[in-house]
């Protein structure tokens, strides 16, 4: 028989956090008194990690281990929990204890009032640094701004989804993935809860600067078309700047006023500037092409070494 609850964590490298989540999950999740499961998607952890999680589905059939033939990354790891789940209500919870468990009930019981799509917003972060909040307020402020869907300002991927919409977001197999605009994308009944968000319980964040500019590159370029029309806007300046300035040069050289603009220094820096902005509009480019190359090649978005056995 089926779960109710699903509850997906992905899992890179959090040996030390495993048990405490697998502890806290469990007893959230007995207090509703329904059956669930717990779904842990290796995302090829390279500590000890996978024989932990392999190790709590012999204890417990209610883990369902999901082991990745190497490591995809996050969206992609909650993507395989969701296509894994099998429960009416799905929850998608990082492993390192930064959602408390204990929120699921509230979500759970927003769930229950009819909303199929329960977000949980942090109110207040615990244990991060300046520059991860900072950054984070940036992120969230400019998606917010840009992007065609109403994403939610300091909501990350934990939130409860109805079966109706996992079986929507299983359909969208894009390879770039942002859940959390997806999840909005499809509209159905949202709401959000508070919640204060706490520090990792143990290790600290798979997410290095480099992995974080990605996914919001993946963001963006998933929900917006604004850094295409941005070489646009900028065509259009530098091309109406030249049609008043040329013939204002051409008037103030024929009056014989003008001797500062002349030389090479003033010809340079137009060629510098242009010659700027023209590869920086080629870069947005290319990382829309490379992106549409990506999905046309077609490949599966993981590849599973060890799938849960029923
Ligand atoms: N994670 C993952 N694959 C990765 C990076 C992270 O599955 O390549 C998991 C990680 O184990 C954790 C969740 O994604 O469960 C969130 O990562 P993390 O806590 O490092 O991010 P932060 O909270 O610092 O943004
Ligand atoms: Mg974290």
């Amino acid at each position: 028989m089926n779960p109710i609850f699903s509850i997906i964590a992905p899992i890179f490298n959090e040996y030390d956090n495993l048990p405490e989540l697998y502890r806290r999950v469990g007893q959230v999740m007995d207090s509703t008194g329904e059956p669930w499961e717990l779904v842990l998607v290796d995302d090829g952890s390279r500590d000890r990690s996978t024989e932990r999680i392999l190790e709590l589905a012999r204890q417990d059939q209610r883990v369902r281990p999901v082991i990745f033939a190497r490591n995809f990354g996050h969206q992609i790891a909650v993507t395989a929990g969701l296509d894994y789940a099998r429960g009416q209500a799905v929850t998608i919870i990082d492993a390192d204890l930064q959602d408390p468990p204990e929120v699921i009930l509230d979500l759970i019981a927003r769930w229950r009032e009819g909303y199929e799509v329960v977000y949980a917003t942090r109110s207040e972060r615990e244990g991060e640094t300046w520059f991860k909040l900072f950054t984070a307020k940036l992120f969230y402020k400019l998606i917010y701004r840009i992007t065609d869907v109403s994403i939610p300002e300091d909501t990350g991927d934990f939130r409860l989804l109805d079966r109706k919409v996992v079986d929507v977001i299983k359909q969208m197999r894009e390879r770039h993935r942002f859940l959390r605009g997806m999840s909005v994308w499809v509209g159905f009944r949202q709401t959000g809860v508070t919640y204060k968000r706490a520090a990792r319980f143990a290790g600290e964040t798979k997410y290095p600067l480099k992995k974080m500019l990605k996914f919001a590159g993946d963001a963006i370029t998933g929900f917006s078309y604004f850094p295409l029309q941005l070489a646009t806007y900028l065509g259009f300046i530098a091309a109406g700047l030249s049609i008043v300035a040329i013939p204002l040069v051409i008037i103030l050289r024929l009056a014989n006023t003008l001797h500062a603009l002349t030389g090479q220094a003033t010809t340079l820096i137009a060629v510098l500037f242009l010659g700027g902005v023209q590869l920086i509009s080629l870069g947005i480019l290319g990382e829309y092409i490379g992106r549409i190359y990506d999905e046309v090649k077609g490949r599966p978005l993981y590849i599973v070494r060890q799938a849960p056995q029923d």
